[in-house]
């Protein structure tokens, strides 16, 4: 064996899970053996991931012999990332089903063939979002690890049936199994659905913004980079039980939309069209990440923000996505 770790990271050709694989081997080059399980689902990515991968396998996290047949190895994983997740909120108010399917039954599956397979050997990461603990006030302290779960979103309650699925693993079979919570995410390779690439791809093609209600529900936002670095941290600082990642920075819808607006030479005014409000529209997140800075997560501030938000559109306006 060559190799120093050798990683399972679930969900590799989406988003974040995509630019986790990059990440990992920006840091460990050759010294590292990357296999990725992901469905190729519609969010996929997979000319952003493939050749950083050392083995991808197309299937499906509800399909268990599948699944099996991937962690059956001699070598067991030294750790395993599950991002795989259906990830939209607009997706799961219109079709609730393939979140339950995909995100509860398929965490479920995977933490079996970690416990069988794997042998409960390594630490399993289960990376999950802050939408679990439901939404704030404008003036609410933000989330910190001991809030109370209370979803509003079919989404955040699949997410949060899952972490509860992860947190009865470890009670019940003693896994070192860490859950990480985090904010909303932007940067490369994200799927034009989220509500930054939409912002961008609409002032590019001189489209309306779509802005739910009045613009004034509020989240917090991190670069994907600064989300993956905090993940790793985790895996190798972390005990198991849960840690919130953020970045402090707090923006209304429309004031993140004026911003990108003013960065884009765009006028804001001219730009937006006010839409029907989302169903059961969550008005605020943030997220208290005190726990996750304890073991050395990096502080991010709004210059730094603003900065890595002028770059991802540059990087989006060359690459289309
Ligand atoms: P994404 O939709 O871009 O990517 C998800 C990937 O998982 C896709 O490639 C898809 O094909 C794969 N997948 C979905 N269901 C699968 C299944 N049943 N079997 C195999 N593969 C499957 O999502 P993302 O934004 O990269 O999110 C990744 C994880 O991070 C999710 O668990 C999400 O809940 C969490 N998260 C996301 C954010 C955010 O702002 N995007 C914030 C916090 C947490």
């Amino acid at each position: 064996m060559k190799y120093k770790h050798k990683i399972l990271v679930t969900g590799g050709y989406g988003f974040i899970g995509g630019n986790f694989i990059r990440y990992l081997r920006s840091i460990f080059h050759q010294d590292v053996y990357i296999v990725n399980i992901d469905k190729n689902g519609y969010a996929s990515n997979e000319e952003y991931a493939r050749s950083y991968c050392d083995e991808t396998h197309h299937i499906d996290i509800t399909d268990r012999l599948a699944l099996e047949s991937v962690l059956n190895e001699a070598v067991p994983y030294d750790y395993i990332f599950h991002f795989a997740a259906e990830s939209h909120v607009d997706n799961s108010i219109s079709g609730p089903t393939v979140f339950v399917e995909s995100n509860v039954l398929g965490t479920q599956n995977l933490l079996e063939c970690f416990r069988n397979q794997n042998k409960g050997h390594g630490k399993f990461i289960h990376i999950s979002t802050d939408e679990v603990y439901g939404h704030l006030g404008l003036t609410d302290p933000a989330f910190t690890e001991e809030t109370p779960l209370s979803p509003r979103s079919p989404y955040a309650a699949s997410k949060a049936a899952s972490d509860l699925m992860c947190i009865s693993y470890m009670r019940t079979y003693g896994l070192d199994i860490s859950i990480t919570r985090c904010c909303n995410n932007f940067g490369p390779n994200q799927y034009q659905e989220k509500f930054i690439p939409t912002i961008i791809d609409s002032l590019k093609n001189n489209k309306k913004i779509p802005v739910y209600g009045k613009g004034d529900n509020i989240r917090e936002w991190i670069h994907v980079e600064e989300h993956n670095k905090a993940v790793w941290n985790v895996a190798i600082n972390g005990s198991t039980g849960v840690y919130n990642i953020g970045s402090g920075v707090e923006l209304s819808n429309i004031e993140l939309v004026k911003l990108i607006c003013k960065i884009m030479g765009k006028d804001a005014d001219e730009s937006i069209e006010f839409v029907a409000d989302r169903l059961g529209h969550d008005f605020r997140y943030a997220i208290d990440c005190s726990k996750a800075k304890k073991i050395g997560m990096p502080g991010c501030n709004y210059s730094d923000f603003v900065v890595e938000l002028e770059s991802y559109i540059g990087y989006y306006i060359s690459n289309g996505r």
